[in-house]
């Protein structure tokens, strides 16, 4: 039987069909979050349609459909319970009785950091493991969980999903989600521009010559030395390790999976984060082993697969 995988990202919407554990094609397209779901779904109908076309895959011999969404979910009642800034409408949508009118097809909600989660746990970097947390560092900052081989929900399904949103500076700023110093707000890429620009050696920096700045603007102008790249980057490292180790001692992960775009320069951010984890967690049994994702742009369609197999029926 067949799977299909939708990934709803905030600039990018992929699908995948799968036969068993194949990964058999993906598709992408450039999203509009910003305009809703609503406004979505006609593109992530096309996109679907067209790899079942394309592969000669009648919608009975579907087993359902994978729906990865960037939002904190019900995953039980398939209901989108709270968005930032991404598909804002979604929580007022049935997406059952829209796979159910569209497709005639079960769908298996979930959300996004989870789904990558158990993407790289059945089919990459996870694989073996059954206590594992997962860090996603881009625009913002996605967590998940993996406790005893289940994901960790709780009672709103909020559980191992605000890692991002753990204080780790409590004099530090205000947060999209309301909270005073969050990892996020004191070190992912939408702080960043602000983070440069209000330090004293600005002016003096070669960030300043920089049109766009991000981690691979800021990997790159610290590996010529330059002083504020540096520092910006020794403070984003203090940050993550501080998350890091919260994570470590709330949750008793066996291993870390680390992914995102700032994944480019995990030969620089791999090392550094360990040795930190390893001098400051506490874990008398040894050290809790930081790997880098293995599958950046697909673990959430893996993930999708899985839980469409391995799901409860809806
Ligand atoms: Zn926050």
């Amino acid at each position: 039987m067949k799977t299909v995988a939708i990934d709803l990202g905030g600039t990018i919407i992929k699908t995948g069909l799968f036969d068993h554990d194949r990964l058999v094609e993906s598709a992408s397209a450039k999203a509009a979050s910003g305009k809703g779901l609503k406004n979505s779904w006609p593109v992530i109908r096309k996109m679907v349609d067209l790899l079942l076309k394309d592969h000669n895959v009648k919608v009975k011999e579907v087993l359902g459909i994978g729906f990865s969404f960037p939002g904190l979910v019900d995953s039980s009642g398939n209901r989108v319970l709270s968005t930032n800034k991404k598909y804002d409408d979604a929580p007022e949508m049935d997406l059952t009785r829209l796979a159910k009118e569209t497709w005639n097809l079960p769908l298996y909600l979930e959300n996004d950091a989870r789904m990558a989660l158990l993407g790289e746990w059945q089919h990459g970097a996870g694989m073996g493991f059954e206590n594992i947390v997962m860090i996603t560092l881009g625009t913002g900052i996605g967590t998940a969980v993996l406790i005893d081989g289940k994901l960790l929900r709780g009672k709103h399904f909020q559980a191992g999903n605000l890692g991002g949103h753990f204080t780790v500076n409590h004099r530090g700023t205000v947060c999209t989600c309301g909270n005073i110093g969050c990892m996020e707000s004191e070190a992912a890429t939408w702080r960043l521009p602000e983070l440069i620009k209000s330090n004293v050696a600005y002016d003096s920096s070669s960030l300043k010559k920089e049109k766009i700045l991000d981690y691979e603007v800021l990997f790159r102008n610290a590996a010529r030395n330059d002083f504020l790249a540096n520092e910006i980057l020794g403070h984003c490292f203090s940050v993550w390790s501080s998350g890091l180790i919260s994570m470590i001692h709330a949750f008793d992960p066996e291993i870390i999976i680390l992914s995102g775009g700032i994944m480019q320069s995990a030969p620089v951010i791999l090392p550094e984060l360990q040795k930190r984890v390893n001098r400051y967690a506490w874990t008398p049994w040894g050290n809790v082993k930081l790997l880098e994702a293995r599958n950046i742009n697909t673990a959430s369609l893996y993930g999708a697969n899985y839980l469409v197999r391995n799901g409860e029926k809806k």
